[in-house]
């Protein structure tokens, strides 16, 4: 008797139908890091619209709690905030082991939370070199493998990191070699990893964006900004709202065959 042949073929997931319908979040949950600032606060109001009970982690914004209140509000959804500084991993773990209690359930993981510090040049110290990888590369890390543990237990899960449009390019004016590095790291540890996660379910993306006018960019002097807008394409920098779209789509079944990916959302500079 010939031996039937057994395809190494997948199953599908359930596909949802309905393209709006396949963007909802309803019940699930997300951790953002950085979320009570900047991009992050946008993707925690984004992902909330969409149905999704937001853990809000935050290292010393006065703002947190305020903010998780708002979008509970608005959206009718859970929030609860989490002081967790994300250079260290047994706080990481800790945190999240507490949003699986509190939610009962854990689906997203975005790691956001960075510093574009100036670091790595030859003048610098190398201790802002260790401060700027331990957040911006090690705490990138940290979050997305105390997630994937939880998630890898489930057999399902989603991680999505914040590179820069700096890992692609050796962004200018500022010297930030560490910066550009570390962001280089993230998008290269998302696509390692999701080959890892697939073989449990898991997927994971990055998001790469330009210039996004957010409190790290507000003390930047005025010809810095010029020059940024000079080199951009579409001449401006992003309104963080421009970047919850992406955000969603990647959180959301929308991409359920979409791993290992980084989306660039820069105004066009890195297609110059
Ligand atoms: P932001 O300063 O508004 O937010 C950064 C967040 O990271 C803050 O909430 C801050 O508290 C948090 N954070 C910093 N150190 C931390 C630590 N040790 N532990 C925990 N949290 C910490 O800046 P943003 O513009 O919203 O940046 C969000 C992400 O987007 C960052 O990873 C940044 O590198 C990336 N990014 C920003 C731009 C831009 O132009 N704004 C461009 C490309 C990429």
């Amino acid at each position: 008797m010939p031996a039937t042949k057994q395809s190494i073929r997948a199953p599908n997931p359930p596909i949802e139908d309905s393209v709006f319908k396949s963007f909802r979040l309803d019940g699930r949950t997300v951790i953002i890091t950085g979320g009570a600032d900047g991009i992050g606060y946008e993707i925690a109001r984004g992902l909330a619209e969409a149905g999704a009970n937001i853990a809000i982690w935050y290292n010393s914004s006065p703002k947190a709690a305020k903010i998780a209140t708002t979008i509970s509000e608005d959206f009718n959804v859970k929030t609860k905030t989490y002081q967790v500084d994300v250079r260290d991993y047994e706080a990481v773990e800790t945190a999240v082991a507490q949003a699986v209690t509190d939610f009962g359930r854990l689906d997203v993981m975005i790691a956001n939370a960075g510093i574009p510090t100036k670091a790595g040049g030859l003048d610098d110290k190398v201790e802002d070199w260790n401060n700027v990888r331990a957040v911006d590369f090690d705490g990138a890390y940290y979050c997305l493998r105390a997630a994937g543990l939880v998630f890898r237990n489930q057999g399902h899960g989603v991680g999505i990191a914040t590179a820069s449009m700096s890992g692609h390019a050796a962004n200018v004016p500022q010297e930030q070699s560490c910066y550009n590095a570390c962001k280089a790291g993230v998008i290269h540890l998302a696509k390692s990893l999701s080959v890892e996660w697939a073989k449990w379910g898991g997927r994971i993306n990055s998001v790469s964006p330009g210039y996004v006018d957010t409190e790290i960019s507000e003390d930047c002097p005025f010809e810095m900004k010029e020059e940024w807008f000079s080199l951009t394409p579409l001449k401006r920098d992003a309104d963080p709202r421009e970047l919850k779209g992406i955000y969603l789509y990647l959180a959301s079944d929308a991409s359920s065959y979409t791993t290992g990916a980084d989306f660039v959302i820069d105004g066009g500079y890195t297609a110059r």
